[in-house]
């Protein structure tokens, strides 16, 4: 037992202040120190774990500001639809994370989203662009091969090659199979004013050129005849020998209706 200092009362050890005068113990002020020393020391941890929390959710936003602008560069320098998409769509992810834990935003977040949709954009346009491009590459292709096929029509059956057909049938199978590993449908500019030579059964024209981007080729088609005339081959030096040097009668195209000719004709 103790007693109160203020009022005398009689007081057990263990009480924190009297009961009567509201004194504070000496227990009850070692208590109050200690109280006060753990509310220190809790807030102390709880600044801490927050600035630590803080630190860790800028690095992360930081980490995830670089990586949309890395994949938004990427799509961009690869113009490929699906990188700058996840650039995008991460740098919003970014945005979001960074509003939710209150860290302020890098400014390379906006630069990743834009360059995400900027090359979304682009590669878009260049896919239908080159969807487009072939399209119409394949039209004029077809055009022109309907327009061959007419200026040949039945000079491929004659005796004789004439010259024009074997223009038309050279340039008709450049565009149909191509030349070199490049597609038909990319030769352009035909150009047909070589030495042209024809005889009964083979006939070749030489320096047969045509274009594909910047590269020309110059050619020698060589042509045989079977049921028909056609190409049998195009190539970059001269035909196999057996193809006679031209003769009057290599340019003359009209259809001999004679008894000669129709031994030499084929059945079609
Ligand atoms: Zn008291």
């Amino acid at each position: 037992m103790t007693t109160c200092k203020r009022c005398g009362a009689a007081l057990a050890l263990t009480v924190n202040a009297c009961p009567y005068c509201g004194l504070t113990t000496p227990l009850g002020e070692v208590a109050h120190h200690r109280a006060e020393f753990d509310a220190r020391g809790r807030a102390h941890s709880e600044r801490v774990a927050a600035s630590q929390a803080e630190e860790a959710a800028r690095v992360r936003v930081a980490k995830l500001a670089s990586q949309a602008l890395l994949w938004s560069a990427a799509g961009t320098a690869l113009c490929c639809l699906p990188l700058g998409l996840v650039g995008a769509a991460q740098a919003a992810q970014t945005r979001s994370l960074a509003r939710s834990q209150n860290v302020a935003l890098p400014a390379r977040v906006a630069v990743a989203f834009w360059l995400g949709i900027a090359s979304c954009m682009l590669s878009t346009a260049v896919a239908t662009w080159a969807f487009v491009d072939s399209r119409h590459e394949r039209h004029r292709v077809a055009a022109r091969t309907a327009q061959l096929e007419r200026e040949i029509g039945a000079g491929a059956s004659a005796p004789t090659l004439a010259r024009a057909v074997a223009c038309a049938l050279a340039e008709q199978r450049a565009l149909k199979v191509g030349y070199d590993g490049e597609p038909g449908e990319r030769l352009d500019d035909f150009t047909c004013v070589g030495r042209f030579a024809a005889g009964t059964d083979s006939a070749s024209l030489e320096d047969f050129s045509f274009r594909y981007s910047s590269t020309t080729f110059n050619v020698s088609t060589c042509f045989k005849r079977g049921a028909i005339w056609y190409v049998s081959d195009m190539r970059t030096g001269a035909c196999p020998t057996g193809v006679p040097v031209a003769g009057p009668a290599a340019s003359a195209g009209a259809l001999p209706g004679g008894p000669a000719s129709a031994a030499g004709k084929q059945p079609n």
